[in-house]
């Protein structure tokens, strides 16, 4: 066996709800030798693969993962300087994303300071399009860097390769378990000014003399965040969870029409794409009879936020399951929605994998030249190829303004 794979590794503690049987094999993964072994070691012994970042979205069952994990740790981050103050900022995959997205804020860097406090890593980021507060990465990525397990290579996919949605991209919809990503590119604006379109971040800085800076603006993410049990805090019960544990249902607007003409109450809802309607996951389950500090035996709902389930103490992933369905399927009686877990579910019965939405076609426009490298604090351990092909990062059709629900 390599010396990269260790046998019978608890995957608990490599999750934020600390739920998880055994994994037979885990392999930390630094260099693309290490990636290639590890991949080989699993196609010689016929077993399944997962790649675990920091386990802040994953579900896994009791009874463990009976292959390999495969667990980024590369590090490495390089800044480099195109024209009209814009700045290409290359992760490695295994970076914590938080330190990633404060050292970017420190350097007057504009993009991603609302995502501050967002735990996982670097390399996990593009999977779900990760987004809060105003924005999602797929606002800034320019490029992904990923080992194709299929055509066994390294290869360079644009923003639009990522075909990115709301909570989506080919990662976790059509080409699932396919891609290893080694490095993300993002391209952030110097000296930009921050993304203020979240009603919590107005209100917070409505009385500010002066206009808030990237700074102000990730310190006030982090106390809202904070506020709502939304940052790991080890100490904190309520912290014990995956975030959201669903995303917010699109639905047709003849079944919002249906929804409020069958609701005494104003329905919150805002537009999403191709005239649909978007409808709060929290507001359902709350109207569904579920409300904050819940508890259900050893799991419950966060008592900071509605969508956040949580691990009390010692749970299973049964258990968690068993509530997950309870809520499912009372928003199901009450609404005709079926509310979709936002986590992924390993070894479990999964959620059904979600199709893409259409990609309308877009004019290709050629990526600015790289003209300057402006600095590079440390190298990527993994060798990058040149891009395959390269396109302006897609205008996002699905960016809305998100207001109190969409917490
Ligand atoms: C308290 C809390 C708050 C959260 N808030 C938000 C939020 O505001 N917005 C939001 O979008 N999410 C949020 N999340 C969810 C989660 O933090 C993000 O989805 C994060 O990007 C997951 O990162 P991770 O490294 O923990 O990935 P993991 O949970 O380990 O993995 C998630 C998925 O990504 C895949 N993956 C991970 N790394 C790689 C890689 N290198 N290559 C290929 N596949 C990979 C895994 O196979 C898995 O399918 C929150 C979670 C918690 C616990």
């Amino acid at each position: 066996m390599l010396s990269v794979i260790r046998k019978n590794v608890r995957l608990a503690p490599y999750t934020t709800l600390r739920i998880g049987g055994i994994a037979r094999y885990f392999a930390d993964i630094d260099r693309e030798d290490q990636l290639c072994e590890a991949l080989n070691f699993a196609k010689e012994n016929d077993l399944p693969v997962f790649v675990l970042g920091s386990g802040s979205n994953v579900l896994f069952a009791d009874s463990g993962f009976p292959g390999v994990i495969l667990h980024p740790v590369n590090k490495g981050i390089t800044f480099q300087n195109p024209k009209y103050g814009e700045v290409l900022v290359t992760a490695a995959a295994g970076e914590d994303w938080d330190q990633f997205v404060a050292q970017c804020v420190a350097r007057d860097l504009a993009g991603l300071e609302c995502l501050s406090g967002i735990p996982g890593l670097v390399g996990a980021t593009p999977i779900q399009n990760v987004g809060a507060y105003g924005q999602e990465v797929s606002e800034t990525i320019v490029s992904v860097c990923v080992f194709d397990r299929k055509l066994e290579q390294v290869i360079e996919m644009t923003n639009a390769d990522c075909r990115f949605g709301y909570r989506t991209s080919i990662f976790n919809t059509t080409e699932r378990d396919r891609y290893f990503v080694l490095a993300v590119t993002y391209r952030l604006k110097h000296h930009g000014a921050p993304t203020i379109r979240y009603a919590d971040l107005q209100k917070h800085f409505a009385d500010h003399a002066a206009p808030p800076t990237l700074q102000d603006v990730r310190e006030a993410v982090l106390k809202i965040r904070k506020s709502k049990g939304m940052v790991i805090i080890l100490s904190d019960p309520d912290c014990q969870s995956a975030g959201s544990f669903f995303k917010n249902p699109i639905v047709s607007a003849e079944k919002f029409a249906q929804i409020e003409a069958a609701t005494v109450e104003a329905v919150p809802h805002f537009p999403a794409a191709n005239a649909q309607v978007k409808i709060p996951a929290a507001w359902l389950i709350e109207q569904a009879g579920f409300h904050k500090g819940y508890t259900s035996g050893r799991v419950g709902i966060s008592s900071k936020h509605t969508l956040a389930i949580i691990n009390r103490s010692n749970a299973t992933a049964s258990e968690l399951v068993a509530f997950v369905k309870q809520i499912q399927q009372q928003v199901q009686e009450r609404f005709g929605i079926a509310l979709e877990p936002e986590p992924v579910w390993v070894g479990l019965e999964n959620q059904p994998v979600v199709a893409l939405p259409p990609v309308l076609p877009k004019p290709e426009v050629r990526l600015q030249k790289i003209e300057e490298k402006v600095e590079a604090t440390v190298s990527l351990p993994l060798p990058l190829k040149p891009s395959r092909r390269t396109r302006k990062p897609e205008h996002n059709p699905l960016k809305i303004e998100r207001k109190k629900w969409f917490e």
